[in-house]
């Protein structure tokens, strides 16, 4: 006899909360005889995604605060925690609980798309009825790309237009007060598909000696549902202080909004970067990615600020600088994303990602998605990457932020722009997918829309075009903090030293580097940043002259926008762009790109000047030669990296460039290519 009340699955994933849940309203709206919410440990994001302790322990400080708000609710109540793939566990569920719904919060991530579709085809098979509902953006984002012409939003007067012609952001609803029972829960009867571990792009996180007992019971070790422990996934080291749950989102929302000055007047470029402890934003972002905070709440409790001080005859600040503005910024770049797909998160394949012939490309599955590892194309390119990644440059304003970023998991908005304009078209010429994996790996709010979104619009290869403005390591900090104390916390080292040389401190004479207590030596390799015998902390010289490489990278991205070609463009995914790009193509035909998982001595040409590129007048820039020497550390590699290991794709042959290709636009002032790929096989001098 088929079931007098409906059976209902809620499915919790982007919307750890019971505040303003559409979704967990319209599952409590069909009145359930039975109601079991669920979390399910899928092994995707445990395996597949890069996730590092600290964005792990905020995941799970919000399941627990959330199960206890279950609990508060009705006793019998919990987060049932889960340890199976979606995709396997819920024909099982359906069977043994015999459930009628499924109801969940929409997802446009490409992964979670894919997942969903799987997961509703399921559901039919089963004959259970599916309710998806919107709540982790102000706006649908799939509304916002329908009424942007069925196109991306690639600006905020787009996104604007689009927002207006939909209304304003539903209203926030009221929590729950009560919940119904969930039915019986025991889930020893069904077979456990334990998930395979490999590949694991969390491999480094996770500390082989305290192994991993994530999956060895579907129900947990107590098979009472419980929420993964860090130790449990094998994975320790969570440092930062910002912690997750609903509990702390609602509180720190409630101490913002109580600011109405703070709340009217936020202008986001006015904020400083440099501040911590507190910082100069909401911090809000974490729990938006979680949705321990609802972003309609967020909203419109800043609304009531902007209208009582409108009341009042106090000024408001506006679009797209105000709260609003920021909110707006984060549907953007998930319409963006809703429009594209997977793709979105990489070049290859995106419509809207410039093509940039930036080092250390992404290799490619067979989908022509990322595979996890790229490859090593320029060995000092490597070198950039690494000493950018863990906070070893000799620029203290990049080192300090990217010790924030891996102790806190978070870092502010210009913070990140002063970092991510570093690494790709403002220093390093290292591809914009590297910083992204990093980010991924590392912030606790990391959102694959907003996350590739930003990396796209601060390497300029979409969102924003003006590669000319770079961000000095130097100036910009000292504009909202001239005494360097930013960097006196994040880079300790450099606490004794005059504010003159806070920012350059390589230029402090060797007699105050010694009174200070700091020696500024070496390139930052594990042993230098260590204390020497003396008692003297060592911190690197800086990794490259910044003036040289700003110039060299605004050469290289004139000619990008001269050729002009998208992500999406054949040649990229052919690997003819080499040709376009002034690469000598050795052996027509039999060329093969290392994004196609062959990694060849790649026939492409350089000059070996020491700077890697040309002066910006017109001819070449009188070259020193260098002798390249092989980098001992590479010798033997495999060609491709996987999971952080080295792989080298090199040829150091010297040949003369040929021209551009003569194409509409705007192209670099000198028409031969001047422009300089370097592929050395070994680190090169760095100059003073
Ligand atoms: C290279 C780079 C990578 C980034 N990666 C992410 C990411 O993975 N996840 C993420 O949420 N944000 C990302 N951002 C955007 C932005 O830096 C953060 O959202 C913001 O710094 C979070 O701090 P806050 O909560 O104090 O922001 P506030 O300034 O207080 O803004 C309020 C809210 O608006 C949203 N928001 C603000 N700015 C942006 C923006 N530029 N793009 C999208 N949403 C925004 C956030 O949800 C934020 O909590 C990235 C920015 C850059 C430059």
């Amino acid at each position: 006899m088929p079931p007098s009340k409906p059976r209902v699955i809620y499915w919790f994933r982007t919307d750890l909360r019971l505040h303003d849940s559409p979704a967990l309203a319209a599952a409590l709206d069909l009145d359930p005889e039975v109601f079991y919410p669920i979390w399910t440990w899928d092994p995707h994001y445990v395996y597949r995604a890069r996730v590092g302790a600290n964005r792990w322990q905020f995941l799970t400080d919000c399941q627990r605060d959330l199960s206890s708000s279950l609990t508060k609710l009705n006793p019998k109540q919990k987060l049932h925690l889960i340890r199976e793939a979606p995709q396997t566990v819920f024909p099982k569920l359906f069977k043994l609980w015999r459930i009628t719904h499924l109801v969940f919060e929409k997802d446009t991530d490409a992964y979670a798309r894919d997942r969903d579709r799987g997961v509703m085809k399921l559901a039919e098979d089963a004959g259970v009825e599916v309710i998806v509902k919107m709540g982790r953006t102000l706006y649908d984002p799939d509304e916002l790309v329908k009424h942007n012409g069925g196109r991306p939003t690639m600006s905020m007067a787009q996104t604007q237009k689009a927002a207006a012609a939909l209304g304003d952001p539903a209203k926030p609803i009221p929590p729950p007060t009560c919940l119904p029972d969930p039915g019986d829960t025991d889930l020893s009867s069904i077979d456990h598909q334990r998930p395979d571990p490999n590949p694991d792009l969390n491999a480094a996180h996770r500390d082989l000696s305290n192994k991993e007992s994530q999956y060895t019971s579907i129900m947990g070790p107590n098979k009472d549902f419980s929420i993964p422990t860090l130790q449990e996934m094998g994975i320790s080291g969570a440092t930062t202080p910002n912690r997750g749950g609903e509990t702390i989102a609602l509180r720190t929302l409630d101490t913002i909004i109580s600011n109405s000055d703070y709340t009217g007047l936020f202008e986001k470029p006015k904020t400083a970067p440099t501040a911590f402890s507190p910082q100069s934003t909401t911090l809000l972002s974490p729990h938006h990615h979680f949705g321990s905070l609802s972003i309609r709440l967020f909203y419109w409790r800043v609304q009531e600020i902007y209208q009582k001080r409108k009341r009042a005859k106090k000024p408001n600040s506006s679009i797209p600088e105000n709260l609003h503005g920021q909110l707006l910024f984060r549907d953007m770049y998930f319409g963006a994303q809703a429009a594209i797909g997977a793709p979105f998160a990489q070049e290859v394949g995106n419509p809207i990602c410039k093509f940039v012939d930036w080092h250390l490309r992404s290799n490619l599955n067979e989908n022509n998605l990322l595979a996890g590892d790229y490859i090593v194309d320029n060995s000092q390119a490597e070198l950039y990457f690494r000493r950018w990644k863990f906070g070893v440059t000799g620029f203290p304003w990049i080192d300090a932020l990217m010790r924030q970023l891996r102790l806190e998991g978070w870092i502010h908005h210009l913070g990140r722009h002063a970092v991510a304009c570093f690494l790709t078209r403002g220093g390093c010429y290292v591809h914009w997918e590297r910083g992204a994996e990093v980010f991924e790996e590392w912030l606790i709010d990391h959102e694959v829309a907003c996350n590739s979104g930003n990396w796209m619009w601060l390497s300029c290869t979409a969102f924003f075009s003006q590669f000319f403005r770079v961000y000095s390591p130097v100036a910009f900090p000292k504009k909202s903090d001239p005494a360097g104390a930013f960097v006196r916390h994040f880079v300790p080292e450099l606490k004794n030293f005059d504010q003159k040389y806070i920012y350059e401190p390589w230029r402090a004479p060797i007699a105050d580097q010694r009174k200070w207590g700091c020696l500024v030596q070496g390139d930052g390799s594990a042993t230098q940043t260590h204390e020497r015998e003396d008692g003297l902390q060592v911190y690197p010289k800086p990794m490259f002259d910044f003036d040289e490489r700003r110039k060299f990278c605004i050469e290289k991205m004139k000619l990008a926008y001269h050729v002009g070609m998208q992500g999406d463009d054949p040649r990229v995914l052919d690997g003819s762009w080499k040709e376009v790009f002034g690469y000598k193509i050795e052996r027509k035909g039999e060329v093969r790109d290392e994004t196609n998982g062959v990694v060849l001595a790649d026939g492409r040409n350089q000059e070996d000047d020491e700077d890697g590129y040309g002066d910006e007048a017109g001819g070449r820039k009188k070259k020193k030669r260098v002798k390249i020497a092989a980098d001992p550390g590479r010798e033997g590699d495999n060609d491709r990296v996987k999971n952080g290991k080295h792989a080298t794709a090199e040829n150091d042959k010297k040949k003369t460039l040929p021209k551009p290709p003569a194409k509409g636009g705007k192209g670099p002032k000198r028409e031969q290519a001047t422009l300089e790929m370097m592929v050395g096989t070994g680190r090169k001098k760095t100059k003073r």
